[in-house]
């Protein structure tokens, strides 16, 4: 009986033993989980923080060096379409290529959307030389013969893509768009069919500003802040609802320099035709950037 005693003591010791090590390993646990989720946490969420405000930074123009101008600033903005030749619309590779260098040469700026936003509305430009250089459609040839000479010139543009024509035959590739939007070539929107607003009812003309402007802003992410309208076509509604849907600022096709006093939303360019020497379209751009 003491031997049986004996054990089944040392045997209760055993288990008050077992359970205090289980216990303490319990009780250690919930005091390691939390002080781990509070050492690491913090980090994780100041890096977020740091990175938000890299690229709020990197986003953010400088315009501390940039010259005041009295009357409303005055931009060329070329339009191109295709690299390629064929009809009136399309520009071959090197007259594209010499137009570039004529720019580069001459000592031109180009402008990114944001800074073009910020010329026409604080009426402050970068340099006297000053070009904004745009591509209607989003033709294939706009990656794989204007990029390469842009890329080479050190010289930013804008494509103003149509949404349903991405990966689609002559059009851009998404991946395409995705490089070349992070390499100072920024995807802007041509509507998401190309229809001519002018002939939609307000609805329509809505649905076609917004389908583009979300597909974008999701699969580049980005704001996309300006519109191009098709075939240059719009009406007083088109105005108002391109600034409801989000846009800044919106392009058509009338010719001339832009200002702010056309409007933010029926800014005029200047059309760049197939067969003009440099000195002719030196002259176009010089003939337009301080708007005389
Ligand atoms: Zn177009």
């Amino acid at each position: 009986m003491k031997k049986n005693s004996l054990i089944f003591v040392i045997f209760l010791l055993l288990i008050v033993v077992l359970a205090g090590c289980s216990f303490k390993a319990e009780a250690q646990k919930p005091k390691k989980e939390p002080a781990e989720k509070s050492v690491v946490q913090p980090v994780e969420k100041q890096t977020v923080e740091e990175e938000e405000v890299i690229n709020e930074e990197q986003k953010e123009v400088d315009t501390s060096q940039w010259i005041d101008v009295n009357e409303p600033a005055k931009i060329p903005i070329l339009m191109y379409h295709s690299i390629s030749s064929g009809n009136s619309l399309r520009v071959p590779k090197e007259e594209f290529r010499a137009h570039m260098k004529w720019l580069k040469d001459n000592g031109y700026y180009t402008l990114s959307p944001e800074e073009a936003y910020l010329v026409l509305t604080q009426n402050k430009i970068p340099t006297e030389k000053t070009v904004w250089i745009t591509f209607d459609d989003g033709y294939e040839d706009n990656y794989t013969e204007a990029y390469p000479i842009l890329k080479e010139y050190g010289l930013k543009a804008s494509i103003f893509m149509i949404g349903k024509l991405i990966d689609k035959n002559n059009h851009l590739t998404t991946n395409q768009m995705l490089e070349m939007s992070t390499n100072e070539i920024s995807i802007e929107s041509h509507t998401y069919s190309h229809l001519e607003l002018n002939s939609l009812t307000p609805s329509q003309q809505m649905e076609e500003m917004k389908r583009s402007k979300e597909l974008f802003d999701h699969m580049l992410d980005q704001e996309t802040s300006i519109l191009c309208y098709p075939v240059g076509q719009y009406n007083e509604e088109t105005l108002k609802l391109a600034e409801e849907t989000g846009y800044k600022m919106a392009l058509t096709t009338e010719p001339g320099a832009a200002s702010s006093d056309q409007g933010l939303y029926a800014l005029h360019r200047i059309r760049i035709s197939p067969g003009m020497p440099p000195n002719w379209f030196g002259t176009l751009v010089s003939g337009t950037e301080d708007g005389h």
